[in-house]
């Protein structure tokens, strides 16, 4: 039988007070705690799911900056936090979580005080600049679907000017960033048809990916590296390899080697951090401000306090790898700790995680995009279906209030 974990005096006192279980954030680490702990607890586990936004965003959907510059209506980005759990007993509040105090067992939200006996902090990342001057201010970004849509009209507008620049000259979109994002990003602005979108005479922008010190889509199997960089050059993406970016102002994008790109826009899509309120946290921090988390993924010496998802830093203790800040690593960690959670309720003791990766893909415009799914290599329209496969039945299963981990 498993053993009952003892609390603290302080975690004795919000258990007998009937604190629920708070969980912060209703992102993919987020909806699939709440939602795993409501169905493996029957609903007998009190659940309160926190969100500055009463939707749940599509995240990995937010590269679409050309569809999303079509359609005056971003609903096909979110689903209603109200609709996935209204035949749960978890209770979804919106307000904006502004403290964490580990000690005192209590979040504040909104103003007000919140409680908990558990909490999964699932706050998800944003943008990170290291530093260079300019990128905060001059670049827009797509880690949120306020900035993707706000890039979306940029660009847009940038497109409808497009008929009066001289000469021959086309607009140059710069994207900083040779990672997934990046990647899929750049491919999509250079493959839209901005002529039905933005102008009749608009004219096909000129982009560049600069891919920073890393290379291409660091991280990801060679094969599947060597068709993106393929059908990138097939949509027209020119890539600037091994430069860093050390300057951004309005219309410029200076490289570390002295080279100044003259553009009319540019996207910032070299990374993430952890949310200044996560990296404030007392306890060990990881890269980029994410926390050091146990393997159950639980805080270090926090019993019945997680972080899931692109806030946690799990390292996989066969292979000394950290996991990936991806939606399919925070679905995962979601999962162990739903159970670990209503282990732990019901007096047993948490699991380690495990991660197995189960592929990658990246989208490369016009319905093409370089995948590679437990060794195998798919490229063009097979690997683009797959694509849209996994994510439109990710979204449906959500709509649907039954979150499946498909991603
Ligand atoms: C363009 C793009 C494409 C991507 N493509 C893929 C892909 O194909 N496959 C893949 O696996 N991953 C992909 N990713 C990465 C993936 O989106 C993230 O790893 C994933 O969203 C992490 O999930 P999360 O739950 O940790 O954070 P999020 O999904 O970002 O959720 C965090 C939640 O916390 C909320 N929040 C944050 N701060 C506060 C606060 N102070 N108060 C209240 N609420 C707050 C936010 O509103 C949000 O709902 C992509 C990312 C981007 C940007």
């Amino acid at each position: 039988m498993a053993a009952r974990r003892v609390g603290s005096p302080v975690a004795g006192v919000a258990e007998a007070s009937g604190a629920p279980l708070v969980v912060l954030g209703a992102g993919y680490a987020g909806l699939t705690v709440a939602h795993g702990v409501w169905r493996a607890s029957r609903g007998a586990i009190p659940t309160v799911l926190v969100d500055r936004n009463p939707v749940h965003v599509l995240r990995t959907e937010l590269y679409e900056v050309g569809r999303l510059a079509a359609e005056e209506d971003s609903a096909r980005w979110t689903v209603p936090l109200a609709k996935v759990f209204d035949r749960t007993s978890v209770t979804c509040r919106t307000g904006l979580v502004e403290r964490i105090d580990l000690g005192g067992r209590v979040v504040g939200v909104g103003g007000a005080e919140l409680p908990f006996r558990a909490l999964a902090i699932c706050l998800g990342s944003v943008p990170a600049y290291y530093g260079v001057p300019g990128a905060a201010e001059h670049t827009h970004q797509v880690y949120g679907l306020s900035g993707a849509k706000r890039l979306a009209k940029a660009l847009r507008e940038v497109e409808r000017r497009s008929p009066g620049l001289p000469g021959e000259r086309r607009p140059r979109i710069v994207v900083i960033g040779g990672g997934s994002t990046g990647t899929e990003l750049a491919a999509e602005i250079a493959t839209t048809d901005w002529r039905v979108i933005a102008d009749p005479k608009a004219r096909e922008p000129d982009v560049v990916l600069v891919t920073g010190a890393l290379p291409l889509l660091d991280g990801l199997p060679a094969g599947l590296v060597g068709h993106a960089r393929r059908l990138l050059r097939a949509a027209g993406v020119s890539i600037v390899h091994g430069l860093n970016t050390v300057r951004v102002e309005d219309g410029r994008v200076y490289l570390e080697d002295g080279t100044v790109l003259v553009c009319d826009l540019s996207v910032w899509c070299a990374g993430v951090e952890a949310p200044t309120l996560v990296r404030e946290l007392p306890g060990p921090h990881g890269r980029s401000g994410r926390l050091r988390v146990a393997p159950t993924l639980e805080l270090p010496g926090t019993p019945n306090v997680y972080a899931v998802g692109d806030v946690a830093e799990w390292t996989d203790p066969a292979t000394g790898m950290v996991v990936p800040a991806t939606a399919q690593a925070a679905i995962a960690e979601a999962r162990t700790v739903a159970g670990n959670v209503v282990a732990t309720w019901r007096g047993g003791t948490p699991r380690p995680f495990l991660y197995r990766e189960r592929g990658a893909v990246v989208a490369l415009g016009l319905g093409r995009a370089a995948a590679s799914v437990r060794r195998v290599t798919l490229w063009g329209r097979p690997a683009s279906l797959l694509k849209r496969a996994v994510q439109r039945e990710y979204a449906r299963t959500v709509e649907r209030g039954e979150p499946s981990g498909v991603l």
